[in-house]
This record gives C-alpha cells, sequence and structure tokens, in this order.
C-alpha cells in the first residue's frame, strides 16, 4: 500500500508549483488567484484576467492531458489532471475541471463530429465557459425529476421553462442544459441534454444572493429554439450522459488542498496570537482543539486517496467519493467553526472590519463552505449512497 506520488507525478506537482509562483507575480495577480478560495473566487468570477488564465493553462499544455491524443489530449494518467487541479484549488485559481474534465469528457465519448469539430478545440484553447443547467425548482436531489419542457419543433427543439442555482450562468458562454424531451416515458428516460449560446434571447439570468456569497442564478428560458445539432449524442438518453458528466468530474471535483491550506493558516494564527497575555498555543484547549483538527485533515486526505485508487483503475468511486465527501465538507465547516471559537470575538468579525482576523477569513469560510455540503448531492444524499451501497440499510 503507497500513498505517496510517483517519482514522475512528485515532479509535476513542482513544476505546477513553480508554474504558479511565476504567475503570482504579475501584475494582474490580484485578479487571479483568490486565496480564500470559495468566496473570493466568485467576486473574481468574472474577471477577465481569470479567463485570461485558463488560456495561458492552455499554452503550457495542461487543458485535455488525459485526453485522447486524436481530439488533442496527451493520454496522460488522470493523475496529473486531479495533481493540477488540486494546486489550482489550493490558491483560489480558475480550474478546468468543467469544461475539460467534465463536458470535453462527455463530448468526446457521445457528442456527434459536428459537437466535437465545433467545442472541443475552444475548451482546450481555454477559450470558452460553460453553466451547467441540471437542477430546477422541483428537481435537485431528485434530479430526474427535472420537467423544463423541450418540444419538437422542424429542425430542432423549443424550450420553455425554469432552472435554479445555475452558478456561472451570468458569465458562462454556453448552458450545458437536461431537458424533458418525453414527458410520457419513466422520468430516467425522457431526458436529452443540450448545449445552447446562453446569449440566445429568449435566456433571462436572474442572480440569486446566497449566504456564502456564492454568485449563482435563477434562469428562465422562453421559446429557446436549439438545432438538433447541439442535442448531445441521443435524444431521451440524457440521463445516462449526466451521470457520465458527473463522474468524469471525478478527479478534479474533490479537492483537499483548501482544507489543508485553511488548517496550516490557522496553526500560523495560533503560533502569532495570545489571548489575555497567554500565547494561544500555549492553552491546552486550543492546543487539543488543532491536535484532532490535524489528525482529522489526516483522515480526510487518506479518504481523498481511496476515491482516487479506484478511480485511477477508471472505476466510478461512488461509495469512496460519498464517504470523503461527507467527511470532507463537514470537516470545513468544523474548521471554520473552530477558528473562529479559537479566535473569540475577532473571529467573527466581518472582512469590512477593522479588528476582523485575516481579513474575516474564518466567517467567510463557514458561509462559504456550507455550498460544499449541499452541491453535488447534498450531506443526507452522502449517507443515503452509504447506508445504501455500503452497510446494505434500508432507506
Ligand atoms: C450555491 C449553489 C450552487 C449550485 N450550483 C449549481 C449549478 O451550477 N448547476 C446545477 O444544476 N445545480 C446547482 N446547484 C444545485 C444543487 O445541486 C442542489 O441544490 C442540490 O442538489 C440539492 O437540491 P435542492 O436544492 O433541490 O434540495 P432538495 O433536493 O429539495 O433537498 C432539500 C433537503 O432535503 C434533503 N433530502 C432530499 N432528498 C432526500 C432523501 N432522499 N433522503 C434524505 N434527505 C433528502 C436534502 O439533503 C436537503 O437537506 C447549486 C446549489 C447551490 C446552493
Amino acid at each position: 500500500m503507497n500513498f505517496n506520488f510517483t517519482k514522475e507525478e512528485e515532479l509535476f506537482v513542482e513544476e505546477v508549483k513553480n508554474f504558479i509562483k511565476e504567475e503570482k507575480k504579475k501584475s494582474n495577480a490580484d485578479d487571479v488567484f483568490a486565496p480564500n478560495r470559495e468566496a473570493d473566487a466568485q467576486t473574481k468570477i468574472d474577471s477577465p484576467a481569470r479567463r485570461e488564465f485558463m488560456k495561458i493553462l492552455s499554452s503550457k499544455g495542461y487543458l485535455g492531458m488525459s485526453w485522447p491524443k486524436e481530439y488533442g489530449g496527451k493520454e496522460k494518467p488522470g493523475i496529473y489532471d486531479y495533481i493540477l487541479n488540486e494546486e489550482l484549488c489550493r490558491v483560489g485559481a480558475p480550474s478546468p475541471g468543467k469544461g475539460v474534465g467534465s463536458i470535453g469528457q462527455t463530448i468526446i465519448h457521445h457528442g456527434s463530429n459536428r459537437i466535437k469539430d465545433e467545442f472541443l478545440p475552444q475548451i482546450l484553447a481555454g477559450e470558452i465557459d460553460f453553466a451547467l443547467g441540471y437542477s430546477e425548482p422541483g428537481a435537485g436531489s431528485d434530479l430526474a425529476s427535472l420537467k423544463l419542457k423541450a418540444e419538437k419543433k422542424d429542425g430542432g427543439w423549443l424550450i420553455n421553462g425554469q432552472k435554479i442555482w445555475t452558478s456561472s450562468a451570468h458569465v458562462a458562454d454556453w448552458y450545458w442544459l437536461a431537458a424533458r424531451t418525453d414527458p410520457e416515458a419513466p422520468k430516467h428516460k425522457g431526458i436529452s441534454v443540450f448545449l445552447v449560446k446562453m446569449d440566445d434571447p429568449g435566456i433571462e439570468v436572474h442572480p440569486i444572493e446566497t449566504v456564502g456569497e456564492h454568485a449563482t442564478n435563477s434562469v428562465f428560458l422562453t421559446d429557446v429554439f436549439i438545432a438538433d445539432e447541439y442535442v448531445i449524442g441521443d435524444v431521451n438518453n440524457g440521463w445516462k450522459y449526466i451521470c457520465e458528466a458527473l463522474n468524469y468530474e471525478r478527479f478534479t471535483f474533490y479537492t483537499i488542498a483548501p482544507l489543508e491550506q485553511k488548517f496550516k493558516e490557522l496553526v500560523e494564527l495560533i503560533n502569532k496570537l495570545s489571548r489575555d497575555g497567554t500565547p494561544l498555543n500555549k492553552i491546552p484547549e486550543i492546543r487539543k482543539k488543532i491536535i484532532y483538527l490535524y489528525a482529522d485533515v489526516q483522515k480526510a486526505k487518506v479518504l481523498q486517496r481511496k476515491v482516487l485508487s479506484v478511480a485511477i483503475q477508471d472505476e466510478v468511486p461512488q461509495t469512496e467519493a460519498a464517504v470523503f465527501k461527507l467527511f470532507s465538507t463537514k470537516l470545513h465547516q468544523k474548521l471554520a467553526n473552530e477558528a473562529m471559537d479559537i479566535l473569540g470575538r475577532e473571529g467573527l468579525f466581518r472582512k469590512e472590519c477593522q479588528d476582523s482576523h485575516a481579513n474575516g477569513k474564518w466567517e467567510w469560510s463557514y458561509r462559504s463552505t456550507l455550498v460544499d455540503t449541499i452541491g453535488a448531492g447534498t450531506t443526507e444524499i452522502q449517507k443515503n449512497t452509504i447506508a445504501k451501497k455500503s452497510l446494505n440499510l434500508p432507506l
């Protein structure tokens, strides 16, 4: 059993770290890197510098490393995508997971030649951004209940209805959209996936404010016409593509670096600050908290390596991912909560307040990591997966 990277993989970690170090020296670095990853990255989501950064990743050959050569990739093992993603997330840089990891891979496997020719080169060049249109007001955990109506017309489909929680709909170029193409079929059988230009006049995007300042949206679609060539794969087979697209994210979706990074910063704070004249690092209660947190971060890391070890075999790490997501997202919340406790009154101050610690990082982190317990399957759904698949418990 070996939890370490190979020599080549270690060299790649170093290469990416050096690349990031150089990029951080550039004059626009503040608009690219968001050290308070979750919330900061959202406030910078529409910065042109972040889009430009994707093109730099492309010019370095970092996009599509695991794609087949025939589509411009390098056929490297998925672990390289994982390493790149971890290092980018550690510093709050834009991550290529959605376009390259999920949509690109699904297009490679199921897209027509027409779709491949149009989208794959643009994804590899870092030129386009996508929004994921799955959830609806009545379809979240039970996604197969989605109702967005797609009616067959001459040469295409007419779309009417609403999506909700579409992150980056206000900045994306294309909408990866799931709609109901056969209302009579059983719910998993009548769904299709389309690609729609976000600037279609029938699309209205309304921002939703969230507790964590995560920029997300309601999207209303009125008489949006989509030509037949923009259907992914076979009509009514969309459920399969949705599940696959979610699976393809497995090398890039679940990160550990931001958690490690924040823990490191918390230890630095504790080594710097005092309470009533006593250094925080000498207070037994605080020492105990930090040591337990350290053990938890190590546990999360091992759980993530278990996910990777399955994904590397090209299998879907379903229960491993559920255990890791359940544990690590709760831990992220716990870390921020403990930090606020340790820092006392100032730990609760927002970034605008003069006396806030680390620019209000911890209260912000507490609010913004909440979304991690909801997206890509809520905590309860992860528990259901574990109960059913690992423990054979009734649901
Ligand atoms: C900030 C943010 C960004 C998002 N971005 C996107 C995006 O870009 N694209 C997209 O398509 N979606 C996005 N989502 C949607 C996200 O995937 C859904 O919110 C999530 O799947 C939960 O669905 P729901 O909100 O409809 O809640 P529901 O499914 O209605 O769940 C409500 C509550 O009931 C619980 N529950 C539901 N079913 C069960 C069950 N069977 N057993 C036990 N408990 C259950 C849930 O855990 C939850 O606590 C985003 C959400 C948020 C908050």
